[in-house]
């Protein structure tokens, strides 16, 4: 896959030239282990001394100027970390690697003060160690220097500080966009804007390089405003055309910018007055665009940070702290400023896989910022093992090599468009293998649509599942089809993106208003419809209700139908995820637990009353005993089909324990609610009295507790609570 970065193989000038061997210097007080290293980097064609105390390491460091240091943390007299800190004050260049038998977090917290002190750590290598282990890094840190000498961080500022002047002057700065990601879903959320220079004889400098010169030489003002326009300008001229309609339009409409601004541009009024300007002319929303502030930046003049940025979130701006963690800013100081994001810095992330420091400072991070109402975004992640952790931290977004290097602007849509075909197929076999097309109604899902319909009192509302050519409606209330073309609805649109959608006059909508359904038929004006996903975050389908009236929601409701497609996912989540009790067919305990869940803070929040009820097989123990396991599997199966019988009339339904059901009835009177019970009492007694003289039929307690919107939300107590209150039903004698 095309990429840019400072590996940048299209400098004009790419010089051939043969490199001199690259140099190793070994410190280490074990003459073996000296031996061995050196042995092994001689075998991979690097040169090789090694030294065995503090004095003659520096002494060689001078004369025979290495590319490379292997450094041991622990000897007599002084030690590595002394070394470090010595080589962090002459300005050493050259890459390290740290080698050790000390434990793993000494080893990552040395890796990070060397960091800290400006040197170039290429990794770690834990004593004893493997040979390939030892190549790895030494092939690193070839490559790394050979960049360098290519064009990097050894052109001497005086000599480019003219040619950077230049290139500012002349508009030669440009940029690369690297994609930003919604974790779990994958869906693409934005862009990060990066600016990049190609030195017309040294190639491509890295940015850590250039921002600094150009902040020292006042350039950095006019640089930021050339990277945005040239960006801001990209994504208003996007011509997406050929990607799918709905993805373009996403594309177009909803994608971020994220812009990089230096501390010293926080003072500037003017800059941001323009940023507004511009945006206004390219036609984009000021809530797209995403400014970084690294958090070091935003904490030097926290007075004035404050009014800089409390501005620009007034002018619809959303602001980013970057590389979060590597500054020691106080929560205090962190809640005050307005960020909508918070960036963990990428050096923790990078190294998530192999440290479990590195993971707990992120997972901290993470929470801070939810915490705190903040989108959490890691950057830097390089591998799947790291992406799987930062889904089980709930981090929001992340960005990172993994999925995209920062792209050249001609790059992104042909990137997009094969990434987004690939996702695509992935997502339809996803849907396929739910079974869970073409498999008709299901009172579970029923229930959903029918308490949605009742909650917003609505006519329409659907379950939808999108395979690849239409929209198959798993559950619907309201309308008579069961299915439509996939390009003729709504939930297409919807599908692009992970949010609410919410169109309150689709007439109104150049998207919607020459759909069928909008023009004749139905004549829906108003449309709101979520993503629904399965729990890996493959989004097969939305939840949605439709009228022909105009409508808005209010921030409530909007909350409120979000966690009704919440529900949904947890049903989804039952055929995926094997969470069904296979004797009864019903969700069993953790599933049934979550859903009672969501469904308490729903009417909590509905400020509404429900009804919790239990059926307690009481001869279960019984039966096990007497006549086996297996008629007592009978027995429960028998329960659950009459329950079932039922369950149209019931918000939940699960397998609570071995010989108990727990069903939930949402807003409903107590005197629906006590039709309910009789009719499942009734039907059990109806049952019994059919058996044959040797069965014993089912002796049960139907047990019922009222949940108030006020009372406590714990699941365990309400069903404790519904247990002490029963109705007996008696076996056969
Ligand atoms: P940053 O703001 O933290 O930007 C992210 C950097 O991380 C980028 O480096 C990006 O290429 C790199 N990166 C992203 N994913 C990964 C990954 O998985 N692994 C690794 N190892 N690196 C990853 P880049 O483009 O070299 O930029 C370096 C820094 O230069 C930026 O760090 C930012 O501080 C600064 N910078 C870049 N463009 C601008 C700009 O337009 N204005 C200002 N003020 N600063 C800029
Ligand atoms: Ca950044
Ligand atoms: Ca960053």
């Amino acid at each position: 896959m095309g990429s840019i970065d400072h590996q940048g193989t299209s400098g004009p000038d790419q010089r051939q030239t043969s490199q001199p061997p690259h140099r190793l210097l070994v410190l280490d007080d074990d003459a073996a282990t000296g031996a061995t290293i050196c042995r092994i980097a001689e075998f991979s064609g690097v040169q090789a001394l090694y030294v065995a105390d503090a004095e003659s390491f520096f002494r060689q460091l001078d004369d025979w100027q290495p590319d490379t240091l292997a450094l041991d943390l622990i000897m007599p007299g002084k030690d590595g970390v002394e070394v470090m800190a010595e080589l962090g004050l002459r300005g050493c260049a050259a890459n390290i690697i740290i080698t050790s038998g000390v434990g793993s977090r000494v080893l990552d917290a040395a890796s990070r003060t060397a960091s800290e002190k400006g040197l170039n750590i290429i990794g770690v290598l834990a004593k004893p160690f493997a040979a390939a282990s030892l190549r790895e890094l030494l092939e690193l840190s070839t490559k790394a220097s050979n960049r360098i000498n290519n064009g990097g961080s050894t052109i001497s500022p005086e000599m480019n500080d003219s040619d950077l002047q230049h290139a500012v002057e002349h508009h030669q700065i440009r940029y690369a966009l690297q994609p930003k990601f919604n974790c779990p879903t994958g869906t693409l959320a934005g862009f990060e804007v990066l600016a990049r220079w190609t030195h017309p004889d040294k190639g491509m400098i890295p940015p850590d390089l250039f921002i600094a010169r150009a902040e020292a030489l006042g350039l950095i003002d006019e640089l930021t405003r050339q990277v945005s326009e040239q960006a801001l300008q990209w994504l208003s001229q996007l011509d997406a055309g050929e990607l799918q309609t709905n993805t373009a339009s996403y594309l177009k409409s909803q994608t971020t910018l994220s812009i990089n601004l230096s501390a010293l541009s926080l003072g500037n009024a003017d800059l941001f007055d323009w940023m507004a300007q511009r945006c206004r002319a390219h036609r984009i929303e000021p809530e797209r665009i995403i400014f970084e502030i690294t958090e070091t930046s935003a904490m030097k003049d926290p007075a004035q940070s404050l009014e800089t940025l409390t501005r620009l979130r007034m002018q619809g701006f959303r602001l980013s702290i970057d590389d979060f963690g590597t500054g020691y800013s106080s929560m205090l100081q962190l809640v005050r400023l307005p960020f909508s994001e918070i960036k963990v810095d990428k050096t923790f992330v990078i190294n998530a896989a192999t440290s479990a420091e590195s993971r707990a400072v992120i997972r901290s991070v993470i929470e801070l910022g939810h915490s705190l109402g903040l989108t959490a975004t890691a950057e830097g992640v390089e591998d799947m093992t790291t992406l799987d952790f930062l889904r089980s931290t709930h981090c929001n977004q992340v960005q990172g090599f993994l999925i995209s290097r920062p792209l050249a602007p001609d790059q992104v849509l042909p990137w997009l468009s094969k990434r987004e075909q690939k996702r695509e197929q992935t997502r339809v076999a996803a849907v396929k293998a739910t079974m869970l097309l073409d498999s008709g109604p299901e009172a579970r899902f029923d229930r959903i649509t029918r308490l949605a319909r009742r909650l917003f009192n609505i006519p329409v509302v659907l379950i939808v599942l999108i395979d690849d050519h239409r929209q198959y409606f798993k559950s619907s209330t309201g309308v008579k089809v069961t299915e439509l073309p996939r390009d003729q609805a709504f939930c297409d649109w919807t599908l692009a993106g992970d949010e609410l959608q919410v169109v309150p006059d689709t007439t109104r909508d150049e998207r919607f208003r020459d759909l069928p359904s909008v023009l004749g038929g139905p004549r829906f004006r108003f449309y709101a419809g979520r993503p629904v996903c399965l729990p890996d975050g493959t989004k097969v389908g939305t939840l949605c209700m439709m009228e022909s009236q105009v409508r808005n929601l209010s921030e409530d409701q909007q909350r409120l139908f979000c966690r009704l497609a919440d529900m949904v996912e947890g049903e989804l989540a039952v055929s995926s995820d094997q969470v069904t009790d296979s004797l009864s067919g019903l969700p069993d305990r953790t599933a049934f637990r979550k859903q009672m869940e969501v469904a308490r803070e729903l009417t909590c929040h509905m400020g509404c009353r429900s009804a919790l009820i239990t059926v307690t097989l009481n001869n279960l123990g019984d039966i096990n005993r007497r006549q086996g396991r297996e008629e007592g599997n009978r027995m429960i199966r028998q329960l659950s089909l009459i329950i079932r019988q039922l369950e149209q009339q019931a918000d939940l339904v699960g397998r609570y324990r071995g010989n108990e059901f727990g069903l939930m009835l949402i807003d409903n009177s107590p005197q629906q609610v006590d039709t309910f019970c009789e009719a499942l009492a009734s039907t059990v007694l109806a049952w019994n009295q059919q058996q044959p003289d040797d069965n014993r039929g089912l002796s049960c307690h139907i047990g019922l507790a009222w949940l108030d919107p006020d009372t406590g939300t714990d699941i365990e107590i309400a069903i404790e609570r519904a247990r002490q209150q029963v109705i007996s039903i008696p076996g056969n004698p």
